[in-house]
């Protein structure tokens, strides 16, 4: 099955109860049984829900694995995959990583003793040089945010493999239309559903896609032990968004490119990051591992004082100020201050993350008055 009819058909049929075509909200906590242990495979609504378990299934058939996990966030879906590990254990991170991601490995789980190093994979070579015996977990985010660097997800897997260390892939930015990291040789692919797999910015999800029955077995059991559990309302919430989502990140990616060679050619633009240029230095891969280049655009101006960005952002009508991307409607951020504000100023400009630097998530408005606000805002 091609990608558009599994994001519509895939795991789902009709309520066999009713014929309901679209799944219900199961809205319960428990189920009846009709002896004791005898039931119809659900027993309580942490441990499963019927609801979840279709977005389960047509998740994990977008991202071709075998299973997904879902959680009441992203950041809930991270926290199972660490909990996978123990104190001792190092994780490789990519040095340009969401800053909620950042936040919880070195406040949360470098308390616990499971120590995080951030590292330069643009060149996979780098990635061998610095793994280290107490390395058990490399984890890449790609494209990166904000500043839009792309790994090379095949050849760090690789590396991985060769060391005996999991791989996960935050594949947030990409969207399993794009990007499928397991296809690549991932272990675990993750996801903030509440981007553009839910893609309407009406809800907080996430989810975690495996091929191997154990580490879907471990991380089910995770997802139960732990509880941090979707309700059934915001699984239909995903499930609906799902259907379009081939047809969003689509219209997307081609009105980004449209705005990525605006911004480029402006004179009050620096300078533009956006892996779709022939000129970014991960163009090559990213043409090899997406089958689009995203629409995700960041841009640095000519006058980079942050008054001046903060103008720009304050003045377009269209693009509206706010954290989060991946819906249709197009927003402005600024990660200095917005998402990525957890992590040390320091650690932001080692990267090129400057108090100037403005996030685009450009959505699927007409491309001609997304132009025509950014123009205004720019001038
Ligand atoms: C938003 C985001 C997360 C966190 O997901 P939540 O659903 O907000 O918990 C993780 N990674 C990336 C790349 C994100 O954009």
């Amino acid at each position: 099955m091609k990608f558009a009819t599994k994001a519509i058909h895939a795991g789902i049929e009709p309520d066999p109860s009713t014929g309901a075509v679209m799944t219900p909200i199961f809205q319960t906590s428990t189920y009846a049984q009709t002896s004791p242990g005898d039931h119809k495979g659900y027993e309580y609504g942490r441990t499963q829900n019927p609801t979840r378990s279709v977005l389960e299934k047509n998740l994990a058939a977008l991202e071709n694995g075998t299973e997904a996990i879902c959680f009441s966030s992203g950041l809930a879906a991270q926290d199972a995959v660490v909990k996978l590990f123990s104190s001792g254990d190092e994780v490789l991170a990519v040095n340009d990583l969401y800053g909620g991601s950042y936040r919880q490995m070195v406040r949360v789980w470098g308390q616990w003793g499971l120590k995080s190093r951030f590292v330069d994979m643009y060149t996979a070579a780098n990635v061998e040089r610095e793994i280290s015996p107490a390395t058990k977990l490399i984890w890449i985010e790609t494209p990166t945010n904000p500043m839009l660097n792309i790994v090379d997800i095949a050849a760090v897997c690789a590396i991985a493999r060769k060391h005996g260390i999991l791989t996960c892939i935050d594949n947030t930015f990409a969207s399993p239309y794009l990007q499928n990291p397991l296809d690549l040789g991932a272990d675990i692919v993750l996801h903030s559903a509440t981007k553009y797999i839910g893609g309407h910015s009406d809800v907080v999800h996430g989810c975690l896609v495996v091929k191997d029955a154990e580490l879907a077995q471990r991380l089910h059991f995770l997802q139960n032990a732990c509880g941090a559990v979707p309700g059934p309302q915001d699984c239909f919430l995903i499930l609906r968004g799902i259907k379009t989502l081939h047809l969003r990140v689509q219209r997307a990616c081609e009105n980004a490119a449209v705005i990525a060679e605006y911004l480029s050619k402006h004179p009050k633009v620096e300078k533009v990051y956006w892996p779709g240029f022939a000129s970014h230095p991960g163009h090559e891969i990213a043409k090899k591992q997406m089958r689009m280049f995203g629409a995700m655009v960041s841009f640095d101006l000519k006058d980079n004082s942050l008054e001046h960005a903060t103008k720009v952002m304050s003045s377009t009508e269209l693009f509206t100020l706010a954290e989060s991307l991946g819906g249709v409607e197009s927003l402005i951020g600024h990660p200095a201050s917005m998402t990525h504000a957890s992590i040390p100023r320091e650690e932001r400009l080692k990267v090129g993350l400057t108090d100037s630097l403005i996030r685009l998530s450009v959505g699927v408005e007409d491309v001609d008055d997304l132009i025509e606000d950014l123009g205004k805002s720019l001038s």
